[in-house]
């Protein structure tokens, strides 16, 4: 009988997992049965989302029909929230009641946005971490009439690390577009010393590029503990405050509430995911897979979407073996890279990566290249994912 897989979730998680798994049974001749079951219609890919804020992408040109991938490699789709796992079981349960028997689960769930530990910060800050989020922002840049914009990370790690940093020059390149100046203060949780010692190459290059660039300050170790919108005023648990005119943030992560109870959250850090390296297998469930970002930082992995491509392959691949019936290795490239959008110009970014004891990753980052090309191959590539999902 054909195993039946299921996938929660419609990010790239999901969808590069499917298709691996659908391509390479196909070509193995094996029969599996294979259930997505995401809470939206859409598949998305957030890395686009700023270009969204910038107005220099549309809602469709960041996001694209899940069913359309699904019918693609012969999954079958429903359109449902799911509320419960039972590992002990197999079993996932939904919103509407139905319930799911699976072979093998693959937990796609990304993370979810945990506004709640810091009062005022939702409403006072703009961010572009969903695509509503990008629209307002990007109304909120175009209403901007010159002052402090304060880019806030309250918490390390976020999705995607390198985005506050990018994001400072092409606020500034926006204002001075539409001839109004922006004086853009980076305020980041992490304190310059450590910032330095974990990411020295690249925290000094980077701020080259800004200080080339130019109206960008970095605040570096503010915990935060309020924002207060009526008098645009952010409090720091030290006491000090900041006043901001525009204040966007990197929003804390949190596990999706569904699983907040479960085995599958990291015991050392509770806002994340457990998952190993590099198979990327539950510690507790052999039949339960969490290649998704959420999970990135229980193993040591960049928080951020590249990690979760090659995740998704290792993920698949150790099923692929498992229904083979043969232990083909198990690949995660010993290098990385991630591309970056600083206004001026593009920086390649590479992650040294290999597998470390305890079933974890050791990274070692480092600049790999900065041109303006880079740019450009970064907004190719997110353009040509979504339009290759476009019937
Ligand atoms: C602003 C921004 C910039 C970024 N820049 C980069 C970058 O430059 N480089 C990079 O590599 N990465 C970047 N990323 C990160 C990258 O986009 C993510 O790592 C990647 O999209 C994660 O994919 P995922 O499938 O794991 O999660 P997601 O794409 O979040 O997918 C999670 C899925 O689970 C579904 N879901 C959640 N809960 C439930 C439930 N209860 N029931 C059913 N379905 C559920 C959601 O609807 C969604 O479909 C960026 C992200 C953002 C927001």
């Amino acid at each position: 009988m054909a195993k039946r897989i299921v996938f929660i979730g419609s990010g790239a998680c999901t969808l590069v997992s499917l298709r691996r798994i659908a391509e390479e049974a196909k070509k193995a001749g094996i029969d599996v049965e294979k259930i997505v079951i995401t809470n939206d219609e859409y598949h998305y890919f957030p890395a686009f989302f700023p270009d969204v804020a910038f107005g220099e992408a549309e809602p469709d040109d960041v996001r694209a029909p899940v069913r359309n991938f699904t019918e693609e490699y012969g999954a079958k789709l429903y359109l449902d929230e799911v509320t419960r796992v039972d590992p002990a079981n197999r079993v996932v349960e939904t919103k509407s009641g139905k319930k799911f028997e699976y072979d093998y689960l693959f937990l796609c769930v990304g993370t979810r946005y945990g506004w709640e530990d810091y009062p005022g910060l939702k409403e006072a800050s703009y961010h572009n971490y969903t695509l509503e989020g990008a629209l307002e922002l990007r109304k909120a840049l175009g209403e901007f009439r010159g002052g402090d914009v304060i880019v806030l990370v309250p918490e390390f790690p976020h999705r995607c690390p390198g985005y506050p940093f990018e994001v400072l020059g092409r606020i500034v390149y926006h204002a001075k577009r539409r001839g109004v100046e922006a004086r853009v203060k980076l305020v980041h949780v992490v304190p310059m010393d450590m910032a330095l010692s974990h990411l020295f190459d690249l925290a000094v290059h980077w701020h080259q590029i800004h200080q080339e660039i130019g109206n960008i300050e970095y605040v570096m170790g503010k915990q935060l503990e309020r924002v207060d919108p009526a008098t645009k005023t952010i409090y720091f648990k030290n006491g000090e405050t900041m006043k901001y005119n525009l204040l966007i943030t990197a929003p804390p992560c949190r596990v999706p509430r569904f699983l907040e109870d479960s085995d599958f959250v990291f015991k050392k850090d509770p806002r994340f995911l457990e998952t190993t390296f590099p198979t990327f297998r539950s510690r507790k469930y052999d039949d339960v897979f969490i290649p998704t970002d959420g999970a990135m930082p229980s193993v040591n992995l960049p928080f951020a979407g590249v990690p979760v491509h090659y995740a998704a392959i290792a993920a698949a691949d150790t099923v692929l073996n498992e229904l083979k019936g043969a232990a083909g290795p198990i690949l995660f490239p010993d290098t990385i890279t991630i591309v970056l959008d600083f206004a001026k110009t593009g920086v390649l970014v590479v992650f040294d990566t290999k597998e470390a004891p305890g079933g974890i990753a050791q990274t070692k980052p480092y600049i790999g290249l900065t041109h303006p090309m880079i740019k450009l191959l970064k907004y190719s590539f997110y353009a040509g994912w979504i339009k290759a999902l476009k019937k």
